[in-house]
C-alpha cells in the first residue's frame, strides 16, 4: 500500500488516514474519481498534521482570545448565545472564503451552509445548556465554519480556529455537513485542547479521539432527543454514499462493525483492551483504539438509561475539566478518573459508579474499588 506520508502524523480530521489510503489505492475503475480525490485529500491534509503529536496547541491558532473579564459582560441571567459565521470556499482551498451567513441571518439556498450553521448551533447549545460551557473556550469564542472547501475534498477538520468541510468525492463520501456527530466531534477537539490537552499519540491520543466521539454522539442525541437505548451510537452516519456497504465511520457501541466494504475493507476498530492495536500508523492508532473506551462509555450509558448527556456525559465532562488528567494519561488512568468522578457526583456505591465500572470491565479494564 502506498505511504503518502512517512512520519507518524497528526490528523485533526474526521476521516482517518488509513481509510483514505484504502480508497486512494483502489484500482476498481468504478471508483477512479474517488481514488483520485482521496489521494488529493491525503496530500492536502499533510500540512495540518504536526501539532497534536507534541500535545501542543497548533502554531496557526494565533494569539489567545481575550479572557472572559476583558469581554463585554453578558446581561445577568442571560444564557450564552452562539456567534456563528459560515463562509464558502467555493471549491478553492483558501480559508476562510466568502462570508455567507452570520448569526441570526435566515437560511440561504445552500444546504451545506445551513447544515453547518445548524450543526454548530446544536453543538453550542448542548455545551451551554448541559455543561454550562460558553462555546469552545468557555469564553464565548465565535463558531466559524467554511463549507465547499477544496475540489471534492474527502474530509472535515477543525484547524484550531474553524470547522472546514469538504464536499466529498461523490462516489464514496457525500458531503460532511450532514452528520451532526462529525461537527460535534471536531468542535470537541477544540474543547479538549483547552482542557485536558490529551497528547495526540498512543493511548492518550486514542482518549483524545474518544472524547471527541463522546461529545459528537451526545450532540447528535441531544439535537434529536434520543435516549441511550434509541441512539445509533454511530459517528458520521450519512457521510457514505449508497454505493458503500457501511452505516458510518465508527460505531461506539459495536466497534468494528461500522462498515464492511469492497473498497473500504472492514472497520478495523477493536472492541476490547486485549485486542489493542500497536501500530506506528495513525499516531499510534488513535482512530483505531478509541473503539475500546467508546464501547465502555456507550455500555455505561445504556445500562443507566435515559439521556446519556445527563448521566455518563456529565461524568465524562467532569473528568475532562477536573485538572486531574495528564496529557499522557492512559486508558487505565482515564477509567479510574471516570469511576472517581461518578462516585464524587453520585456516591461511592451509586448505580452510576457501578455502571461506569461495568462498562470498563466489559472492555477488559478493571477499575479497583476505592477504599
Ligand atoms: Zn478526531
Amino acid at each position: 500500500m502506498p505511504r503518502p506520508f512517512p512520519h507518524p502524523s497528526t490528523h485533526p480530521a474526521i476521516v482517518p488516514p488509513y481509510l483514505l489510503m484504502r480508497i486512494a489505492s483502489t484500482d476498481d475503475p468504478a471508483y477512479a474519481d474517488a481514488a483520485e480525490a482521496a489521494r488529493r485529500s491525503l496530500l492536502r491534509d499533510a500540512p495540518l498534521r504536526e501539532f497534536r503529536a507534541a500535545g501542543e496547541l497548533p502554531s496557526f491558532m494565533g494569539p489567545e482570545r481575550p479572557a472572559r473579564d476583558e469581554r463585554p459582560a453578558a446581561a445577568p441571567g442571560t444564557a450564552p448565545q452562539p456567534d456563528r459565521r459560515i463562509s464558502d470556499a467555493e471549491g478553492d482551498d483558501k480559508l476562510p472564503g466568502r462570508l455567507v451567513r452570520r448569526e441570526g441571518e435566515p437560511p440561504t439556498a445552500d444546504t451545506a451552509v445551513n447544515q453547518a450553521y445548524d450543526g454548530l448551533g446544536d453543538t453550542f447549545e448542548m455545551f451551554a445548556r448541559v455543561f454550562a460551557r460558553d462555546s469552545i473556550d468557555d469564553a464565548g469564542m465565535p463558531l466559524e465554519a467554511t463549507v465547499h472547501y477544496g475540489d471534492r475534498y474527502d474530509n472535515a477538520f477543525w484547524d484550531g480556529e474553524r470547522m472546514v468541510f469538504g464536499d466529498g468525492d461523490g462516489e464514496v463520501f457525500r458531503g460532511f455537513t450532514e452528520s451532526i456527530s462529525v461537527i460535534g466531534h471536531e468542535l470537541a477537539h477544540g474543547v479538549t485542547e483547552r482542557t485536558a490537552r490529551l497528547r495526540y499519540q498512543g493511548q492518550s491520543g486514542a482518549l483524545n479521539e474518544h472524547v471527541s466521539d463522546v461529545f459528537g454522539a451526545l450532540v447528535e442525541q441531544y439535537a434529536k432527543g434520543q435516549d441511550a437505548a434509541s441512539a445509533t451510537w454511530l459517528i458520521g452516519e450519512g457521510v457514505f454514499t449508497d454505493a458503500v456497504d457501511g452505516r458510518a465511520i465508527r460505531s461506539m457501541i459495536e466497534p468494528g462493525t461500522a462498515y464492511d466494504d469492497d473498497v473500504l475493507g472492514r472497520d478495523p476498530q477493536p472492541d476490547h483492551f486485549d485486542r489493542y492495536i500497536e501500530t506506528d500508523e495513525d499516531n499510534g492508532g488513535v482512530h483505531l483504539n478509541s473503539g475500546i473506551p467508546n464501547r465502555a462509555f456507550a455500555l455505561a450509558a445504556v445500562e443507566l438509561g435515559g439521556f446519556a448527556w445527563e448521566t455518563v456525559g456529565r461524568i465524562w465532562y467532569d473528568v475532562l475539566t477536573s485538572g486531574r488528567l495528564k496529557p499522557t494519561s492512559n486508558f487505565r488512568e482515564f477509567a479510574r478518573e471516570t469511576v472517581r468522578a461518578a462516585q464524587e457526583r453520585h456516591g461511592r456505591t451509586s448505580r452510576e459508579a457501578r455502571a461506569v465500572a461495568n462498562g470498563w470491565a466489559t472492555v477488559g479494564i478493571e477499575v479497583p474499588p476505592t477504599p
